[in-house]
């Protein structure tokens, strides 16, 4: 039985006082009303939050998420935050390339193969991100552009570290834009890389991958898209900064 996931985003959003209100609020919700539900549930906040964030979380079903992480162990990078720092948190997963940091911070397969690394070295889930442009779905090559994202990427790991792993898949086009991928186009490509998995690492290990959809989320469209086969959660954007949205997704299975 694979595991549901509900993780949060924030983003660069919120001070520390609102990052604080927010997970008390969720706290409450998911404490009162998520007694029997088979999700697991991630906060993913921005650095300067987790510490204060995890007071909060602890002992509670909620899980913690960084939104990135250097891919050094650790040394002389000015401003930057090492897998070695988040597990002292503790933080438990780890946000990488979301395609914002793909386009504006230049993340590269390359540095994803090494941030991979050092996360499962420090014992931290990489919630690996991919995801086609509107271009490349237009041209009808999303499924094989999203393939050599996970390929380029992923596929130097072993079978025992891939399934370690979790996979959101977000199309370009649906992050922020209020445009949700249907069921259809979301379970299609889902189950391509579901397949594309089995084909390198063997049916078990694909079985056992959470493959998250990311864009647009809303407590509307979340019930009937954690209803697609090959779709076990969602990273939710937008709709993680409402607590009320938020623990509604987290309650559509
Ligand atoms: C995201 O940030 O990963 C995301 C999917 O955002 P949104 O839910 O706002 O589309």
């Amino acid at each position: 039985m694979r595991q549901n996931i509900v993780a949060g985003n924030w983003k660069m959003n919120n001070t520390l006082d609102e990052g604080l209100k927010l997970t008390s609020e969720v706290v409450n919700m998911v404490q009162d009303e998520l007694t029997n539900n088979n999700v697991q549930v991630i906060l993913g906040c921005p650095f300067v939050h987790l510490t204060s964030v995890q007071k909060l979380t602890n002992g509670t079903k909620l899980a913690l998420s960084a939104q990135n992480c250097h891919e050094e162990a650790k040394g002389a990078y000015t401003g930057e935050i090492s897998a070695t720092m988040l597990k002292s948190v503790p933080v438990q997963y780890v946000i990488i390339g979301h395609s914002e940091r793909r386009q504006y911070f230049g993340e590269s397969h390359d540095t994803l193969t090494k941030k991979t690394d050092t996360l499962l070295a420090h014992n931290l889930t990489p919630i690996f991100c991919c995801g086609e442009s509107l271009d490349i779905r237009e041209k009808g090559e999303h499924v094989a552009y999203v393939c050599n994202q996970l390929k380029d990427s992923l596929f130097h790991l072993s079978a025992e570290d891939f399934a370690r792993l979790v996979i959101a898949y977000e199309p370009i086009w649906a992050i922020g834009t209020g445009v949700t991928a249907s069921n259809e186009q979301a379970q299609e490509m889902h189950l391509a890389i579901r397949s594309f998995i089995a084909d390198k690492y063997g049916k078990e290990v694909a079985e056992g991958t959470p493959i998250l959809y990311g864009g647009s989320v809303k407590p509307d469209n979340a019930k009937a898209l954690f209803a697609c086969p090959d779709v076990d959660g969602g990273l939710v954007g937008g709709a993680s900064l409402k607590s009320r949205d938020f623990v509604d997704i987290a309650k559509s299975f």
